[in-house]
């Protein structure tokens, strides 16, 4: 602090005088960066913008997910001349004039900032024409300078083109993620406006292909309208999983669909709450949607819902974020409580038999350790023979579990040898979910389930990183259409998948074309295994922050592996203890559970004895 006041008084009255006003383009530009933090919050204001002029059809054009290219085309109402040229303006805006109406804002836009800051950031090409007009015009911007004015021959409408956006802002641009992350937040804000507007028709165009195309609903009922639109956005094979809510109060309405219990996922993604026709994240609305659910879901699954809250505008702040995707209420608790109650209500009248313990269980998946074990035998890990296993078994330290024999120099052996016919009484299954097996020195416990994850992990790790996992070969290849974000994931992970044994290729649209799947996985029911290994994969993605190869080979080993419940003959027994053996790491699951619990014959002998 001294320092400071040593050079202000040493200096000049002149030189002291350090404030000086922002040239408008330096101002534009710091403030585009609370408004536009990557390419999807362009998307989102100019698609607003055309949902604001009442446009019913809104086509989105991509080049590089974004960062190339983003044109908005629409059908709405247009500008004049005049204000086409003034709308790149910093606080132009149509939709407030005075400080009264922003209690009664019913718009999307209203700081008359998007424009402006999009300007700032990028090259700007906005054409428009009113239906009225003979002419339309057309305005071109760089860097906030206004360039341009032109009449030009334009369907009605408006088009915004923002090419090579922050290409004067090196940090924001350089620190863009990569294509398919922006790509899946554009859809997302995409998505969220879809799912407010079903009675417009939304298109997005990617580097020449179609990723989306929800058609306007012809629904007369509103819900009915919501709920195809729900259809299209989740790409959900029948609406039969969604109950619908209604329901007034004096303070607010409330309607939409949440999911029935059986529907729930492992991973967010279909949670959607809106209040007065403007997506919001709320936390704590969005736990009290949650909290109506308790002991009907498992833990850690989400139900699926689009809430619609409807309240006069004098109760909501929605002017507390920049981006505006945060609302305040003046009563948070009493939404709260009513949202929670109006779940609850409409789940108590479904006919809804509680199930929490049962987890979702992956179908068309058969458990083939034949196959491994030939696999195995032609030489998955040369020199491995079924004695040797056995050793490995007996001599391997069993870390972190309890252990009070005197093992060290111990001669230990298996009891049998591991010949075929004698070794049938060395394995028993226990309640269907665990195996035990004696050795010499006392009991093994191989939970059936963590186990064959590990196994199935180690395999899939192996097979994407020698790009060589066997494929069978489906008789009839499938065309398999996916949403839009889980087609961005996909594209993603072709390598990948074709590495691990998936035999598949990108087949125009959201389509791929499917010929083969891995080895052991059955045939029939290819659909339901890349889904749920997308939706595990997107799970331990947000979780546990796993990415890549490592992600990949746990999801593969989580939706593969046999599950608590499969009865397992005696030669899958046998193949899976074998097969674990054969593990770099056996003693634990990929998540970190233990895969075997040992108890020894010395902590049998001590517990016998002890004297109560
Ligand atoms: P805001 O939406 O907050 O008013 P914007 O910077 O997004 O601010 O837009 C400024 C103005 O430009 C709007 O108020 C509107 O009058 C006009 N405008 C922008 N986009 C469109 C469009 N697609 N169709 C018609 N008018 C538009
Ligand atoms: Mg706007």
């Amino acid at each position: 602090m001294e320092v400071e006041k040593e050079v202000i008084t040493s200096a000049s009255l002149d030189e002291a005088n350090v404030i000086r006003q922002m040239p408008v383009a330096l101002s534009n530009k710091i403030a585009a960066g609370e408004v536009v933090q990557r390419p999807a919050s362009a998307v989102k204001e100019l698609m607003e913008n055309s949902l604001d002029a009442g446009a019913q059809e809104i086509t989105l054009f991509l080049k590089g997910a974004g960062s190339e290219l983003i044109q908005v085309v629409d059908n709405g109402c247009g500008m004049s001349r005049q204000d086409a040229r003034i709308c790149l303006n910093r606080h132009a805006t149509s939709k407030i004039r005075g400080i009264e109406d922003l209690d009664s804002i019913r718009t999307f836009g209203f700081r008359g900032e998007a424009l402006s800051s999009i300007a700032a950031i990028a090259n700007v090409t906005l054409r428009t024409k009113r239906a009225g007009d003979e002419m339309g015009t057309e305005v071109s911007v760089d860097g906030s300078e206004v360039g341009t004015v032109t009449p030009i021959a334009a369907a009605d409408g408006t088009s915004v083109t923002v090419r090579n956006i922050f290409y004067n802002v090196p940090a924001r641009r350089n620190f863009l993620k990569k294509p398919s992350t922006e790509l899946k937040h554009i859809l997302d804000s995409v998505h969220v406006l879809a799912m407010a507007n079903p009675s417009v028709s939304f298109r997005i165009v990617s580097d020449g292909n179609e990723l989306l195309n929800f058609r306007a609903s012809s629904a007369e009922n509103n819900l009915d309208a919501l709920s195809e639109r729900i259809g299209d956005v989740l790409s959900l094979k029948s609406l039969h999983n969604l109950l619908s809510v209604r329901e007034t109060t004096s303070y607010l309405s409330v309607s939409g669909f949440i999911g029935r219990p059986e529907s729930v996922r492992r991973s967010r993604g279909q949670q959607f709450l809106f209040v007065n026709g403007r997506s919001v994240r709320h936390r704590y609305l969005e736990h009290a949607i949650f909290s109506a659910y308790e002991y009907l879901v498992p833990d850690g699954t989400y139900p699926l819902f689009a809430v619609f809250l409807s309240i006069d505008p004098r109760h909501v702040d929605v002017n507390v974020h920049p981006t505006k995707a945060e609302v305040k209420f003046d009563d948070e608790r009493g939404v709260y409580s009513i949202l929670r109650t109006i779940v609850r209500k409409t789940l108590g009248t479904a006919e809804i038999i509680p199930d929490a313990g049962d987890a979702i269980p992956l179908k068309g998946l058969k458990l083939d350790f034949d196959a491994i074990k030939k696999e195995s035998n032609d030489g998955y890990n040369s020199g491995w023979s079924p004695g040797q296993v056995s050793e490995q078994l007996y001599n391997a330290p069993l870390t972190g579990l309890p252990s009070r024999s005197s093992e060290a120099g111990e001669e230990l052996a298996p009891r049998e040898s591991s010949g075929a016919g004698s070794s049938a009484e060395l394995l028993w299954q226990l309640h269907d979910a665990y195996v035990l097996t004696q050795i010499r020195t006392g009991l093994v416990i191989v939970d059936q389930q963590a186990a064959h994850e590990r196994i199935l992990y180690e395999k899939a790790l192996e097979s994407l990183s020698d790009g060589f996992g066997l494929s069978q070969q489906l008789l009839f290849p499938r065309t398999l259409e996916f949403d839009a974000a889980d087609f961005v994931l996909l594209q993603e992970l072709i390598p990948d998948l074709r590495s691990l044994g998936f035999d598949l290729e990108q087949f125009g649209g959201r389509s791929i074309m499917l010929r083969g799947v891995p080895a052991d996985m059955v045939a029939g029911d290819e659909r339901s295994v890349l889904d749920e290994v997308l939706e595990q994969y997107k799970h331990f993605e947000v979780v546990e922050q796993l990415t890549g190869h490592e992600n990949l080979a746990r999801s593969i080993a989580r939706k593969s592996a046999v599950k608590p419940g499969k009865r397992l003959s005696h030669r899958e027994m046998r193949a899976l203890i074998d097969q674990l053996f054969l593990c770099s790491t056996p003693y634990s699951s990929p998540g970190g559970r233990p895969t075997i619990v040992k108890l020894s014959v010395d902590e049998l002998r001590e517990r016998f004895n002890k004297k109560l």
